[in-house]
């Protein structure tokens, strides 16, 4: 079967109140007829030929009225037996799933997907599902009774639940006496939930995809179950609301669980784009985002001119933690300040000692073919960086010279010298030319 995704944008989910559901909160398009036959024209409109199989995804319920008028169902559903569509996958909350609804689909294959998340009345309640296990199954045997199968998602890693194995194991056994496949959804925290604050606050954390796929490996070969370790491109994405202004130094501006997430996101989740091979530390900069302060542009021009920017990854070194380049414009890389005259010869060590933990971790997560920096030989970042390599017995090379260093430390601005940026070049330079790059540290 050639199959198509429609992706429904209309109105907002009836309910929108599960705890860990961002989608649902949002307001799509308004639900008007005119609107949701335009949509569904211009879907039938593209569709290639030999597709036999719609999947309509959307946060809420394709037979709510209130989000599909019931008008627009009957033209959708129309469009699909006009387009020769056999197979038809919806998504919908129990409450919406009645007889009359389900007649109209009639020489089509339904499915229909339930998002039940788990098979427990109590942690139902805990994540405001706003039903319970007897809904599911009413309306599971309904559909059952008009020949239309029953999909049913399972979040794994909720919150609230203890023993993860355990409640999954009751829940997909559960599950699979009502329906006729299932899918297990690694649960990420979406920005616009409220699972969001329990992640930034420590209550709850997501599951990296190793540890998603250890936990449903028995599930791996089941015909029945599937598996999808991500549901959406996941980044740390803060709401406006729970932005905090993070300017100042001290403790708490370098350990602040905001900067913590986005550490053990860059440890368990981040994938270095594939083809930086070559990890280049650089200093962050008072001004953000980094790129745009006068020592980041030069550093940029210097890696455009030599065409490395595809190969080498920036990741700044701060107190916020380590920023790649990809990220610095996003919050909170983009709004902290750190005022390094306020710091002290206490803040400073530990600066040192969290950042050179953070520096090891990383460098053991993701691997490169080498690493270099571009950073003041008596900075904290360098010394952070030189203990972590030390520890990790990584070989490093600062492109700034020692000596050309202790010629321009005493200067206003020295890593924009014409010297220090002459090193930078010409270690690139070098490094690009002799080959190192490709085999310049091996780790273990
Ligand atoms: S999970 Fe489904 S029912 Fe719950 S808020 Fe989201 S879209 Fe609505």
């Amino acid at each position: 079967m050639s199959k198509k995704i429609f992706l429904m944008k209309f109105g907002r989910c009836a309910w929108h109140k599960c705890l860990f559901c961002g989608y649902g909160r949002m307001e799509g398009k308004k639900s008007s007829i005119e609107n949701v036959r335009r949509e569904f024209d211009s879907f039938f409109d593209k569709l290639e030929p030999g597709v036999d199989h719609i999947t309509v995804f959307g946060s809420g319920s394709f037979l709510d009225e209130k989000q599909i008028p019931l008008e627009g169902r009957r033209y959708f559903i129309q469009k699909c037996k006009e387009s020769k569509i056999k197979k038809l996958t919806i998504e919908s909350r129990p409450e919406f799933i009645k007889a009359e609804a389900l007649k109209e689909f009639e020489g089509i294959e339904l499915e229909v997907a339930i998002g039940l998340e788990i098979a427990d009345d109590r942690t139902l309640d805990k994540i405001n599902k706003g039903f319970h296990l007897r809904d599911f199954e009413k309306a599971s045997k309904l559909l059952h009774s008009y020949n239309i199968r029953v999909r049913t998602y399972l979040l794994v890693n909720l919150p609230f639940v203890e023993n993860i194995k355990k409640s999954l194991d009751n829940s997909v056994e559960y599950a699979l006496k009502f329906s006729d496949s299932i899918v297990l959804i690694n649960l990420l925290p979406h920005y616009r939930s409220k699972l969001m604050g329990l992640w930034l606050r420590g209550e709850w954390n997501f599951l990296s995809r190793d540890e998603f796929y250890r936990i449903v490996d028995k599930w791996n070969k089941d015909s029945k179950i599937e598996l999808d370790a991500e549901t959406f491109w996941f980044t740390p994405k803060f709401p406006p609301e729970l932005r905090e202004d993070l300017s100042g130094v001290g403790e708490e501006f370098l350990t602040h669980s905001y900067f913590e997430v986005w550490q053990d996101y860059l440890l368990r989740w981040y994938e270095v784009p594939k083809d930086k091979e070559i990890l280049l530390f650089l200093p962050c900069s008072h001004r953000k985002p980094y790129s745009e302060s006068e020592t980041h542009r030069k550093i940029i021009k210097i890696l455009n001119e030599l065409n490395l920017r595809g190969k080498i990854h920036e990741v700044m070194l701060s107190n916020a933690g380590l920023v790649p380049r990809g990220f610095e414009n996003l919050y909170p890389f983009n709004a902290y300040d750190w005022d390094e005259k306020l710091e002290t010869e206490e803040i400073k060590q530990r600066y040192i000692e969290v950042t050179s933990k953070r520096i090891e971790n990383y460098l053991k997560a993701h691997r490169y073919k080498g690493v270099l920096c571009f950073l003041k030989y008596d900075s904290e970042s360098y010394k952070a960086l030189k203990i972590a390599c030390n520890k990790l017995n990584l070989e490093f090379r600062n492109l700034l010279k020692e000596k050309t260093y202790k010629e321009i430390r005493k200067l206003k601005k020295p890593m924009q010298t014409e010297d220090a940026l002459k090193d930078l070049y010409d270690g690139l330079k070098d490094e690009e030319s002799i080959g190192i790059l490709r085999n310049y540290v091996k780790l273990e």
